[in-house]
């Protein structure tokens, strides 16, 4: 038996979709949508990493693969936005694929660092998990040269041939407080240690850490829409509960457990990069039902950051 009690959802600006993912989405979506289109549109990986978006974009057509021996010789793929080494865009090569690539701008901008340090002669240490599909891609750049470190721990144990010659780049969506002590761990064991130009950790995933941490400070409780294996979103949930506020990650609105709320007066919502804006909407559905619900957004930052299609898309009529 539910009580109902009045509740203001404070919801975290920005949130949702970056202009990676929506560049992502939509090249997906024009492809199927293209007139001339008789072939299948082949996707390696999920396009991002949402339930959602890929059962939506699958019952449009599309045909997710784990890797590129599922894609019949000569037919067309799209690599999603965490990018692939260069052992996978040489196998597509070899086996005559159509490539559309939708890697996001700004995992391609850690791609070329990774070539430039590796070219002068460097270690390259990539601060990141390990296994996630974007840091085997960064790390495919230069597989001889490269060790994945995930904590500062694994500073401490490292082992290079050249303490005067590393340098370090680091995974886009990583927390930027953690990010941040394995640097510092690390220019502590190589004082000459060298970084990338700007910061790795992209403007999204640093605009919506910053948005959860702001609503959390005044929240009882926070949901954070995303799915399990989103790296950003899962370092969303880690934010708001460093500032001691219990915190879940949810796939969708049947996930919210009514014990989570139940004496909850603030309720702050967010979601990860890679998920939907409509899916927050239902959330707030969802809580409607337990009584009266009061919305009010925190904004902390505005983006207005967009990137073009890739030029296989632009081409098309
Ligand atoms: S989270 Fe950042 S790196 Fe990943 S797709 Fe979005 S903008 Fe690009």
């Amino acid at each position: 038996m539910t009580t109902t009690r009045a509740r203001t959802v404070l919801l975290a600006a920005p949130r949702s979709f970056c202009a990676g993912v929506e560049r992502a989405i939509d090249t997906v979506e024009r492809l199927l949508a293209a007139p001339q289109r008789r072939d299948p549109i082949y996707v390696r990986k999920q396009i991002v990493h949402n339930t959602h978006v890929v059962a939506e974009l699958a019952a449009r057509g599309a045909i997710f693969v784990e890797e590129l021996d599922e894609v019949p010789a000569g037919a067309t793929v799209v690599f999603s936005a965490h990018g692939v080494s260069p052992a996978v865009r040489a196998e597509a090569k070899r086996r005559e694929l159509t490539v559309v690539d939708a890697t996001c701008p700004l995992v391609t901008k850690v791609h070329a660092e990774a070539r430039r340090f590796a070219a002068r002669g460097d270690t390259i240490v990539l601060v990141g998990h390990a296994g996630h599909e974007e840091v085997e891609g960064t790390a495919g750049e230069a597989p001889e040269s490269t060790v994945v470190v995930g904590d500062p721990a694994e500073v401490a144990a490292l082992e290079v041939p050249d303490e005067s010659r590393v340098s370090y780049l680091t995974q886009t969506t990583l927390s930027i407080e953690e990010a941040d002590a394995t640097i510092q761990a690390l220019r502590q064991r190589f004082p000459q240690l060298h970084g990338p130009g700007s910061a790795d950790i992209c403007y999204a995933s640093t605009n919506r850490q910053q948005a959860v941490a702001a609503i959390a400070r005044h929240s009882d409780v926070v949901l954070v829409v995303g799915s399990q294996n989103s790296s950003n979103s899962l370092r969303l949930v880690e934010v708001a509960q460093r500032q001691q506020v219990p915190a879940y990650l949810i796939d969708n609105a049947a996930a919210v457990s009514f014990s989570w709320i139940e004496s909850a007066d603030i309720v702050g919502l967010t979601a990860g990069a890679s998920a939907p804006g409509v899916l927050v909407d239902e959330v707030i559905e969802k809580l409607r039902t337990w009584g009266p619900v009061t919305v009010r957004e925190h904004v902390t930052a505005v983006e207005d950051i967009a990137f073009a299609p890739p030029h296989e898309v632009r081409r098309l009529p």
